[in-house]
């Protein structure tokens, strides 16, 4: 079986320039990150917030710990002094929570708002129609975000073997992006980032402009949940 060092080293050598990995190691052990970082890895993405919390301090600190998945407003408060980067912010509830959270400690935070592109209506997010509407950015201006700054979109496609459709997810997930960064956030130089692509379906969401991958099982193995 190939050592995580190897994994890692299999998916980087394949990145363009400029995308970066996000080691999702949720449900695994301190050891394996460990692993993974003494082979070279600084980000790490957890998807509970007492997970991240109890990890953090038994790692270097040099470690970029990044929350990948669906945060519950009460949750906000326990991942603040840790937390780099939030991927999946899906309301604009959320995202003043998180902003007041951020201030109570006197910090500013990353964030991603989720966009959902998936035919699946597990998932969560915002709609694209949501995000270029002039409404929804208005709130955005409304709310007067001065410790939180939103970095870009993350997003998640449908869980399917059909290539197509995958790709035709990321597509619109890009041009989201895109629209956005011409647009609504022309000239902030924080939105920058895409991320989307996981174990499955990263080459496709590299092909279509990710910036940055959220990869678990084709770095760590199957979790043990
Ligand atoms: C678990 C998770 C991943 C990683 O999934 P793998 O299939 O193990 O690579 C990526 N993104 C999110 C949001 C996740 O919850």
């Amino acid at each position: 079986m190939p050592s995580i060092q190897q994994n890692i080293e299999l998916v980087t050598s394949q990145l363009p320039k400029g995308v970066r990995l996000v080691a999702v190691s949720k449900y695994h052990p301190v050891e394996k990150l460990q692993e993974a970082y003494d082979a070279g890895q600084r980000i790490f993405g957890e998807s509970r917030a007492q997970e991240l919390v109890s990890k953090c301090p038994q790692l270097p600190d040099d470690i970029e710990w990044h929350f990948i998945g669906h945060l519950q407003t009460n949750k906000a408060r326990m991942i603040m002094p840790n937390v780099t980067l939030i991927h999946a912010i899906d309301s604009i509830k959320l995202l003043k929570v998180v902003n007041k959270e951020a201030a109570r400690i006197g910090r500013t935070v990353d964030t991603l708002l989720q966009l959902h592109v998936a035919q699946e209506t597990t998932k969560s997010g915002f709609t694209v129609d949501e995000l270029l509407k002039a409404e929804t950015l208005r709130q955005l201006d409304d709310l007067d975000l001065g410790n939180v700054r939103i970095g870009g979109l993350m997003a998640m496609a449908t869980n399917t073997s059909d290539h197509a459709q995958v790709a035709k997810e990321f597509g619109i997930a890009r041009s989201t992006f895109d629209a956005l960064k011409a647009g609504y956030f022309a000239g902030n130089d924080y939105f920058k980032e895409l991320s989307m692509g996981m174990s499955h379906d990263w080459r496709i969401a590299v092909d279509q402009g990710s910036t940055m991958i959220r990869i678990g099982t084709d770095l760590f193995g199957e979790r043990e949940y």
